[in-house]
């Protein structure tokens, strides 16, 4: 089920008559007047702080990665993170992000990608993260779900990019699954607090949200939240203060409700975030302006 009133969800098919470039921009009915004005036309917009855009079916887009930005403009999202999951391509990334303002890079080989012929060092990590649109590192981080056996190699890679992290200055985006006790325990090691970063598509406990916090670290909340099985998770985002927290699709991964199962996009960001207001009891608009404003600060985006 979805939180979408049915007059709502006709709006958003609609493209918006002229481009939202700042969340502080006043409305043109504000400026004239109007009544009854939605959150739509405040001009908030959203913030994908997790999206893998080279991964992208652009069939699904009549080819092209312009239309995967508009869908997302038309659904209010204006910023978007194009998160690297390995270094062979990280070109691809970057072409991305060279083409459009609004699109943002990380740096990073995720835990479970594995290249037997080269493994990254932080001296790489921390050249090609000088690129001007490379905002962070990640995504890293550890996952024992999906990987088997001696697993000190995924340790070992997550301690190197939390130290090119903190030899370049820049937030670190961690991916943790059945692993939260090593993964606190390495960010503590490592002395993460130096940078923070943020948990991505969070699905651990209480007590370890609080610890990533108090290490300097936001907390994201994807598509998984607006399944219906997804209780424990509903009821953390319910008690992380909007100044910690931060929305993302993961996609083409983890499509919300209603589009649950579909290839995901960013526009699909805007469902969490509408599922996200509801569950903490505040306006779209306030769940916007935070979340977007958290995504601008962490990776000092000016
Ligand atoms: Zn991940
Ligand atoms: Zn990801």
């Amino acid at each position: 089920m979805t939180f979408i009133p049915k007059a709502f969800s006709v709006a958003l098919m609609r493209p918006r008559s002229r481009a939202a470039e700042s969340i502080n921009e006043p409305s043109s009915r504000e400026a004239s007047g109007e009544q009854s004005r939605s959150w739509k036309d405040e001009g908030y917009i959203l913030a994908d702080s997790h999206c893998h855009l080279h991964m992208l079916d652009l069939n699904l887009f009549d080819g092209s990665i312009e239309k995967v930005l508009e869908n997302a403009r038309a659904n209010q999202v204006g910023h978007f993170l194009c998160v690297s999951v390995n270094v062979k391509e990280l070109p691809q990334v970057l072409a991305i992000a060279n083409r459009f303002e609004a699109v943002k890079a990380s740096v990073g080989v995720h835990p479970n990608e594995q290249d037997d012929d080269h493994e990254v060092s932080v001296s790489e990590l921390v050249k090609l993260s000088h690129h001007p649109k490379v905002v962070a590192i990640g995504e890293t981080g550890l996952d024992y779900y999906r990987s088997e056996g001696d697993l000190s190699w995924q340790r070992d890679r997550f301690r190197c990019h939390i130290r090119a992290a903190i030899e370049v200055n820049k937030p670190v985006i961690i991916h943790t699954r059945d692993a939260r006790e090593d993964t606190l325990k390495i960010m503590q090691e490592e002395n993460i607090d130096k940078v923070g970063g943020v948990m991505h598509c969070f699905t651990e406990d209480k007590a370890t949200a609080e610890k990533a916090m108090a290490m300097g670290f936001y907390i994201s909340f994807s598509g998984i939240v607006t399944f219906k099985n997804a209780t424990a998770l509903q009821e953390l985002a319910k008690v992380i203060p909007l100044e910690r927290m931060l929305i993302e699709t993961d996609s083409p991964y983890l499509a919300p409700m209603p589009h649950r199962g579909e290839p995901n996009q960013p526009a699909y960001v805007y469902h969490v975030a509408e599922y996200l207001a509801h569950l903490k009891g505040v306006s779209l608009d306030t769940l916007a302006q935070h979340t977007t404003h958290n995504y601008l600060s962490l990776f000092k985006i000016t």
